[in-house]
This record gives C-alpha cells, sequence and structure tokens, in this order.
C-alpha cells in the first residue's frame, strides 16, 4: 500500500517514524493509503531546512520573489484537475466543487504576484527640518501552517503563498485525512523555481503540532480548524512567544425575510447548507425564518434538499459527496437523533441513504430539521455534515439576538428586498463576515478572511492585506544628513519636530 511520506528541503523525505495513519476512500469506506506521522525530529529536520532557507530566500529581490509566483499561479492552474481529483479521492468532495476550492485558493497566489505593491512602504519628507522618515516591512522567519481536511489546497494558500511572497519561509502540517494535494503542490513550487527549503511539507498529528508549537526557531503560526484545538493552538504558541491567528469552528446563520424571493433563498441555502457535504467552515447550518417566512421556506428546502443527487466524488453526475469518516458520519446520525428527541420536526432526513455500489461509503443524505431551539444539541453544536437546522423567530431583531448569543461569528447572511432591514443586520450582527444575499460570504483573496468570537483567536485575519502584516514586521527609520561641514552644539532637550 501506497505510503504518503514528508517533503523536506525540496524531495519527498521518508523521515524517521514508524508510526502510519490510515486514509481512507470515503466514497468506498476502504483504506487507500497511508501517512506516515512525524516524529518531533522530523520536524526539527523541516524547521531547519527552511530556517537555513530562509537566510537568502528573505534577501530575494521583490521581483524574483513574485515571479516564482506567477510560475506557480500558472501550474496550479495547467494542475487544476490533478489536484481535484486528488482532493475528491481523500476527501470525498465532487470533483467540479475540489475544483472550485483550487480557484479560490489560486487567487490567493495572484494577491502574492502583486506583493511588489503589497509591500510597498511610506515615505515622509522633513518630518523636522532636513529629517525624513520611511518605514517598510520584513519578513519574520520560519512560519508554520497547520490546517484542516476540509479545504486541502484552498485554505494552505489563505497562508503560504503570502508567507512566502513576503520573504518568509514555510512548514506546512497539513490534515493526516488528506494529505496528498500538499505534495504535488510542494512539487510545483520545486517546478515554479522556488529554491529548495522554503515550502516544507510534514505530516503528522499532535506530535508534529505540537514540535512546530514548542520549536524556538518558528516564528508565527497560522492554524485553521476546530474550535477547541484553535483554542489550544492559540493559547500555546503564544505562551511560546509567537505570533498566532488561530481560525476556529462555525455556526452559520441566513436570516430569510417575508419578503426575500422565496424560491431563489431557499435554493441558495440548499447549495450553501449541502455543498461538500455540509463541511465547510461558511456552509450554511441554521436558516432563520422570519415571520411568515417559514412555511413557504421550508416546503421549498425540502423539495430542494430531495432533489440532490449523492454520489462519489468521481461521478460526474453527483452533486454531494460522502462526509469525510464513519466518524462524521454518526455523528450527524446523532444529531439528527437527539433534534427528534428533542422536539425537533424531521422534514428531510438523510439517515436511510444508500448509494448503489457504495454500500461501505460514509455516505449521509442532506437533512432538513424544523423548529429547532436554541436549546437543542443540534443548535448549539457544530456539527459539520449535512444537516440544516431551521429556527423560527418573529422579526429581525430577535434574529439578530439570536446570532448575537451564540458562540460562533465566522459568517453570516441575510435575504430580503429591504434595505433597511439589510443595514441594521449587517451593522449589528457580531459576526466577521457577512452576506446580503450572498449565502456564503467568502472574501476574496485581496479582502482578508477571518471570524469572530469562538471562530478566531488573535488579532489578525488571514490573507489579503492583514496576511501580509501578520508575515512581516514594521520597521521605521529616520534619517538626516549633515553636511561634512555642518557643526551643531549638543543639545540635551528631547528632539521635537520642528
Ligand atoms: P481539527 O481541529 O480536527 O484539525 C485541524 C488540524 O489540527 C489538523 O491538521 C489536525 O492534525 C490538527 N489537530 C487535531 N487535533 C489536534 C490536537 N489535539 N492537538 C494538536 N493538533 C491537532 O479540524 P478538522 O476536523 O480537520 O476540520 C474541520 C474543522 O475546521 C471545523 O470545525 C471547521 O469549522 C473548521 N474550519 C474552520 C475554518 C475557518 O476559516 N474558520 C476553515 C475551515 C475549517
Amino acid at each position: 500500500m501506497q505510503i504518503i511520506e514528508h517533503w523536506i528541503g525540496g524531495k519527498p523525505t521518508a523521515g524517521g517514524s514508524d508510526r502510519l495513519a490510515p486514509v481512507w476512500n470515503p466514497a468506498t469506506g476502504e483504506v487507500q493509503a497511508q501517512v506516515r506521522l512525524a516524529t518531533e525530529s522530523d520536524v526539527d529536520a523541516a524547521v531547519q531546512s527552511a530556517k537555513a532557507a530562509f537566510a537568502s530566500w528573505g534577501q530575494q529581490s521583490l521581483s524574483n520573489r513574485s515571479r516564482v509566483m506567477f510560475r506557480l499561479r500558472d501550474l496550479v492552474e495547467r494542475h487544476e484537475l490533478e489536484l481535484a481529483k486528488l482532493v475528491a479521492a481523500e476527501h470525498g468532495k465532487v470533483v467540479d466543487d475540489a475544483r472550485g476550492e483550487i480557484v479560490r485558493g489560486r487567487e490567493v497566489i495572484e494577491f502574492a504576484c502583486g506583493i511588489t505593491s503589497a509591500l510597498k512602504g511610506g515615505f515622509s519628507n522633513d518630518v523636522s527640518r532636513g529629517v525624513d522618515s520611511y518605514d517598510f516591512r520584513q519578513p519574520i522567519g520560519v512560519c508554520a501552517g497547520i490546517t484542516p481536511f476540509n479545504f486541502p489546497v484552498m485554505v494552505p494558500m489563505w497562508m503560504h503563498p503570502i508567507a512566502i511572497a513576503t520573504g518568509n519561509t514555510f512548514v506546512l502540517k497539513p490534515s493526516e485525512r488528506d494529505p496528498s494535494a500538499s505534495l504535488l503542490i510542494a512539487q510545483l513550487y520545486a517546478d515554479a523555481g522556488l529554491p529548495d527549503g522554503v515550502f516544507n511539507v510534514v505530516n503528522g498529528d499532535k506530535t508534529a503540532v505540537d514540535a512546530l508549537l514548542d520549536h524556538e526557531d518558528v516564528a508565527a503560526v497560522s492554524f485553521v480548524g476546530s474550535t477547541p484545538i484553535a483554542k489550544y493552538i492559540h493559547e500555546r504558541g503564544q505562551q511560546r512567544g509567537k505570533r498566532v491567528q488561530a481560525l476556529g469552528g462555525a455556526k452559520n446563520h441566513a436570516v430569510v425575510m417575508p419578503d426575500a424571493n422565496m424560491d431563489w433563498a431557499a435554493s441558495q441555502l440548499t447549495a450553501a447548507a449541502f455543498g461538500s457535504a455540509g463541511q465547510r467552515c461558511m456552509a450554511i447550518s441554521v436558516a432563520v425564518a422570519v415571520g411568515d417566512a417559514a412555511d413557504e421556506l421550508v416546503g421549498l428546502l425540502k423539495e430542494k434538499a430531495e432533489a440532490i443527487v449523492v454520489g462519489a466524488g468521481d461521478d460526474p453526475e453527483a452533486e454531494m459527496g460522502p462526509v469525510v469518516t464513519q466518524a462524521s458520519c454518526d455523528r450527524v446520525h446523532a444529531y439528527l437523533e437527539s433534534g427528534v428527541a428533542q422536539g425537533a420536526e424531521p422534514v428531510v432526513d438523510g439517515r436511510g441513504l444508500r448509494v448503489e455500489g457504495h454500500l461501505g461509503g460514509f455516505f449521509v443524505g442532506p437533512s432538513v430539521l424544523d423548529r429547532v431551539t436554541p436549546d437543542m444539541d443540534v443548535y448549539r453544536d457544530e456539527v459539520f455534515g449535512p444537516l440544516l437546522a431551521v429556527v423560527r423567530v418573529d422579526t429581525l431583531e430577535a434574529a439578530i439576538d439570536l446570532i448575537n448569543a451564540n458562540p460562533y461569528g465566522n459568517g453570516t447572511a441575510i435575504f430580503t428586498f429591504d434595505g433597511g432591514a439589510v443595514r441594521t443586520f449587517e451593522r449589528d450582527v457580531n459576526v466577521g463576515m457577512v452576506g446580503v444575499n450572498v449565502p456564503i460570504p467568502v472574501p476574496t483573496a485581496h479582502y482578508s478572511f477571518g471570524g469572530w468570537k469562538d471562530s478566531l483567536f488573535g488579532s489578525s485575519h488571514i490573507h489579503g492585506h492583514e496576511g501580509v502584516r501578520f508575515y512581516t514586521r514594521a520597521k521605521v527609520v529616520t534619517s538626516r544628513w549633515p553636511r561634512h561641514t555642518e557643526s551643531q552644539a549638543a543639545q540635551l532637550n528631547f528632539p521635537t519636530s520642528s
């Protein structure tokens, strides 16, 4: 059986561990490969390689760094289908959906191609007589990325193109559930002319993560994953004196006002709840139906959820694939069961789904529960599967109160034609990313991505100009050039700008 290794110092590297983890094919329920789990010394080898590479990569001209990004961008485009198939095989999502994440990841590389503009500093002439000030930003060293299973290409790309374009070197620890795409990305970086050691991949679990967090040569850690681990990474990384941005889980609400185009809103919610089998941090998992919206909305959601074609990721007819593991499948089943036991009404129940030819696969069908209330487990927890809960409220204010009382604050959306309602909603809701008639408001690469509350620990969002700031530090120079012949008496008072 294939063993998936690390990528250290510009080449595939086996490392010293005999610990392996299974990589499943979620569509069949079979183990298709094993991934090697790094030891502390494997992590150290990757960090040392990145540290050595930093000495020269950090000194490269901006144009040379951006040229590598231009070449990488083209290679990622040329290998889009190959990458998408790798993702589909290990994650389970359908190939077209996987292509979408590769395009969105590539947009971050496109932003990094423009690093020459993004890193432009400021200059102030004559801040005092004969004195000028200017500032610029410098890379911070070896940066680490620890990423989740659900976007094995896009989420790492939120990090490494910007870290590398700003002059840092990078060690990626991808999810052990779908590690292969990261190794192809490493090969594409090499083909793009990136020097050895600038981009490294260590596969592994908690051992590798802790080794990165504790390593004195790692300057910054970017994490994306579930909330408990995000919190842990943030605390431990900060205790070790590192910069940390840690993005966590989500419970995203979409508010549907009674005046909305109900058919259109229901289609948007169906796509946002069941695309990628609900395993997106920006998936809509709660529909908040305001006033009279509820009955019509629920009827339409039922119709549209039942029409979804579920199948293996490589089935061109399939719109939704399996969830990632048997444990995920069991978790969704358990929340459906507890939701109904606690008083929710099952509208569509995906538990009985059978996908012919894939009876061992981790499939659970699109599911809708109506009359969910905030005290139910299915409302309180992040389910991370194809389960949409409908909560009924009377007013927009009640919808906003509901969302603000929720500990998560990643994304949210409102469906309406009422501009006043939109304005109130976008200002009063305590959530980092807001969609107006857009169900999954994932910002494009030149904006930053990040939630509030338990969806993000640290002060910095990811990618865009916040990414540039996270991976660099500012230096401000104050300069004066007296003539050789000029003389001045020593002035002991504190200098003022006159
Ligand atoms: P996860 O938290 O289980 O794993 C994320 C990473 O942390 C992986 O690389 C994993 O190996 C590592 N990890 C897991 N347990 C660890 C431990 N005990 N100690 C140290 N490291 C550990 O998340 P997942 O299941 O891979 O991904 C799904 C989660 O990610 C969901 O909660 C989803 O909302 C979240 N997510 C959030 C965003 C966002 O932008 N906020 C984006 C994508 C996914």
